[in-house]
């Protein structure tokens, strides 16, 4: 009888053993996961696509994620495909894709709002200042500016909600430059979020970048705002949770005549590139409307700036020729220096 308690105490030892070792493997393995995230780096739209993700399902989300970009860039590109379609029919209704449509409809609505400086139809006007596709930059002759610029006088894209039908003036192109990265931020965000995905760091190029919730121990994730002429940083930002941080600078690609820089961020009023700024970054609930917006409030010159920002109720920074930040109301707060 004494031997058989004994055994039976052994055996319930044994079991404990192993649940506790069980255990702590899922602990460590849990522990892991959320310490160590999969990091994966795709070229797509002429930039470097950077994607942090933490979670047990990362790698095969990282997967879907990639290629959900290249489709994105197929979408929107103006080399081939319906963009391309467009640009060759001027003056006629070319039928979209459903979700071409809808995001040229945004489009739309922030070049309203923006009161013309996100013009999605500078296309004609970005070539003729040699920033097509592989394009390194030439000063064009001052006639054929005004010429373009004169094109806007009236609305030069139309949309037609039924057929979803989009038409272009003659004269114009469509130009999704500076909201396709934004754009295909934003899937990649969906996409992890219907995998399961509760932290993550979604990066288009450094200038369209998106936060999916916090980091995994509950700290938001933080971006370097490297200063756009010095080898230094205009500070580091909490990126809030599911936020995203659109910049535009005159880094990415320019020309020099005669010791002026002229950037590919070019004014639809004006027909120039905006030269009395180097860089802006703007903070948006979505990537899409970041990279946009980054973009429109380079091109607005003067003191319009910050007044746009705090119109449109977003918060960003910008930084002049001199080399000094700018900061909306509030976007200090979230900067460390
Ligand atoms: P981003 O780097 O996002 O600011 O986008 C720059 C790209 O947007 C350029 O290479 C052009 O293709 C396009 N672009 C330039 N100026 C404008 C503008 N005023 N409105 C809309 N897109 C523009
Ligand atoms: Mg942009």
């Amino acid at each position: 009888m004494v031997d058989i308690i004994i055994k039976s105490k052994k055996t319930g030892l044994s079991i404990l053993t192993a649940i506790l070792i069980i255990t702590a493997f899922f602990i460590v393995r849990g522990i892991n996961q959320r310490l160590k995230p999969v990091q994966i780096t795709r070229f797509s739209m002429g930039t470097f696509f950077t994607l942090t993700i933490f979670g047990a399902n990362a790698d095969a989300a990282a997967d879907e994620a990639c290629q959900e970009i290249l489709r994105v860039e197929k979408l929107t590109n103006s080399r081939n495909g319906p963009v391309a379609e467009i640009n060759n029919n001027p003056g006629q209704w070319v039928k979209v894709p459903e979700e071409l449509y809808f995001l040229l409809q945004q489009s739309m609505v922030i070049h309203e709002k923006t009161n013309g400086a996100f013009q999605p139809a500078i296309g004609a006007l970005v070539n003729l200042w040699g920033f097509g596709y592989e394009g390194e930059g030439r000063l064009p002759k001052p006639e054929q500016i005004a010429e373009q610029v004169s094109l806007f006088d009236k609305p030069v894209i139309s949309l037609d909600k039924k057929s979803h039908g989009i038409r272009i003036s003659p004269g114009c192109q469509l130009d999704l430059g500076g909201v396709a990265k934004g754009y295909a931020v934003d899937r990649v965000y969906r996409i992890l979020r219907r995998r399961g995905i509760r932290h993550a760091l979604i990066n288009g190029g450094d200038s369209s970048i998106r936060a999916l919730g916090t980091r995994p121990w509950g700290k938001p994730w933080r971006i370097a705002l490297a200063h756009p002429r010095k080898k230094e940083w205009v500070g580091v930002l909490q990126l809030p949770a599911d936020m995203a941080v659109g910049t535009s600078a005159d880094t990415q690609r320019y020309f020099m005549h005669q010791g002026k820089r002229y950037s590919h961020l070019i004014n639809p009023r004006t027909g120039y590139p905006a030269r009395d700024v180097i860089l802006v970054s703007v903070l948006t609930k979505t990537a899409v409307e970041a990279d946009m917006l980054s973009t429109a409030v380079f091109v607005s010159e003067g003191g319009q700036r910050i007044p746009l920002m705090e119109g449109l109720g977003i918060l960003g920074y910008y930084v002049t020729p001199d080399g000094q930040p700018h900061f909306s109301k509030d976007f200090r707060r979230l900067i460390q220096e």
